[in-house]
């Protein structure tokens, strides 16, 4: 079988920082996908209209996915499909078999460094073109290992020591960061942003009870509400990156899909006793 044209636009760079047999780090390449003719419409036309939308800003936004999951793998699509032309993807589980009923993965990819896997797949979503880098590692490794540049952070994992290193790290750098958690039994998911701003509400002051050490990856879980909070996910991170336009702002969002929970937005208020927000740089 012949390779697309755009597979052949997939370059593979290899970081001279990690010798070892397998590199942690990857970076793939697309092209845009040409128009057939100069009167086509533009890619993107179809966004013209909605609502604080802004190309440019997103085509420009270094976005840095943390977690390759059954939240971040669709919410990674969504971006790369709507335009986001850098893309970075955290991720240092490997794919196993029971990842592929809900997370954008497919049998080539098992046994596959996650944070590679789906840069490469996210690179081949981004129909107009981007910079996807796939890193094996975790955040805390990637932090001490390479200058990760970043204008926002997507936060979608499921463990709460991990949300904790997001919201102080996204605190130090002064960027926004979302956060999206799924209930146990995988119905409900809660969506937080968290502004660039100190002023503003972390996420320990929009769930206090969060337990740092607390891990839940074997919480229950389905596509269906996986693509459900992605959807907020991309919402949250088109807004923090174009901003709001005449959409009233909020910051938290909770829905329920099976509809017996209320759905849920609202505006979170910085708690003056939060121990992250309390701390000079979080
Ligand atoms: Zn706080």
């Amino acid at each position: 079988m012949e390779a697309s044209a755009l597979e052949n636009d997939i370059s593979m760079v290899t970081s001279p920082e990690f010798p070892a047999a397998e590199d942690p780090i990857e970076v793939f390449r697309s092209a845009e996908i040409a128009a057939t003719h100069p009167a086509e419409a533009d890619l993107f036309a179809r966004h013209e209209g909605i609502p604080a939308h802004d190309q440019k800003r997103l085509a420009e936004a270094r976005i840095v996915l943390v977690g390759a999951g059954g939240l971040n793998s669709w919410a990674g699509v969504g971006l790369a499909r709507s335009g986001a032309r850098s893309i970075s993807v955290i991720d240092d589980d490997r794919v196993d078999r029971t990842n592929l009923s809900r997370q954008f993965f497919d049998a080539d990819d098992l046994g596959r460094l996650k944070g590679k896997a789906l840069a490469q797949k996210l690179a081949r979503q981004a129909v107009g073109g981007a910079v996807a880098t796939g890193v094996g590692l975790n955040f805390e490794e990637i932090l001490e290992a390479y200058p990760l540049p970043a204008d926002i952070f997507v936060a979608g994992v499921d463990n709460n020591e991990c949300r904790m290193q997001v919201v102080r790290e996204a605190r130090r750098r002064n960027i926004p960061a979302v956060f999206t958690m799924l209930s146990r039994d995988g119905m409900r998911c809660q969506t937080f942003l968290q502004s660039a701003s100190t002023l503003e509400p972390c996420l320990w002051c929009a769930l206090p009870n969060l337990n740092p050490e607390q891990v839940a990856p074997c919480a229950s879980a389905i596509i269906s509400s996986c693509l459900m909070a992605s959807a907020f996910t991309i919402f949250f991170t088109h807004r923090a990156i174009m901003g709001w336009g005449n959409i009233p702002y909020f910051n938290w969002r909770e829905s329920d899909l099976s509809g017996i929970a209320p759905d849920r937005t609202g505006v979170i208020k910085r708690r003056d006793d939060c121990t992250i927000c309390s701390k000079p740089n979080g």
